[in-house]
């Protein structure tokens, strides 16, 4: 299979831009333009391009278009398979988005602070949950084995 495709930056854009995203300004550390759009309390729906600020383009390739649920800064609290630089492309990501709206589990809002989430954590003693805001909100929960 190498039926991949260039993807023109300015397109990608207006294509994004269409369903509500906009580019995340200053540009993400990654390098890739990096798009979001904000989903329910404390949570965006991101999307990683494959396209660079300096370079644009990038040629075809097997590096794959990313749809992901993110909260605080740079958590990911779902995540979505791949999209490759296809032909269908835009058809897929659309499909990503959808999944997001239909199988991502409620995010458990923070009963500390207004706008985070709680996110499972990895720390000293095994997995706690923790807000989405750390370090700006320090709520913590164990994680009960009924949830
Ligand atoms: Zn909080």
């Amino acid at each position: 299979m190498s039926n991949y495709v260039e993807i023109d930056p300015v397109e990608f854009e207006d294509f994004v831009g269409y369903l509500g995203f906009n580019r995340v300004i200053p540009g993400h550390p990654c390098k890739e333009l990096v798009y979001e759009s904000k989903l329910a309390v404390g949570t965006r729906i991101r999307i990683y391009s494959t396209l660079t600020e300096e370079y644009g383009v990038r040629g075809k390739g097997t590096d794959a278009i990313r749809v992901v649920c993110v909260a605080g800064m740079d958590d990911i609290f779902y995540n979505t398979k791949r999209v490759h630089r296809t032909q269908n492309w835009r058809k897929n990501m659309l499909n990503r988005i959808d999944t997001i709206y239909e199988e991502m589990p409620q995010p458990r809002l923070c009963d500390k602070c207004s706008d985070g989430i709680l996110l499972p954590k990895k720390g000293k003693f095994g997995e706690f949950l923790g807000c989405s805001n750390y370090p700006d909100c320090r709520n913590t929960q164990q994680i009960r084995s009924d949830d």
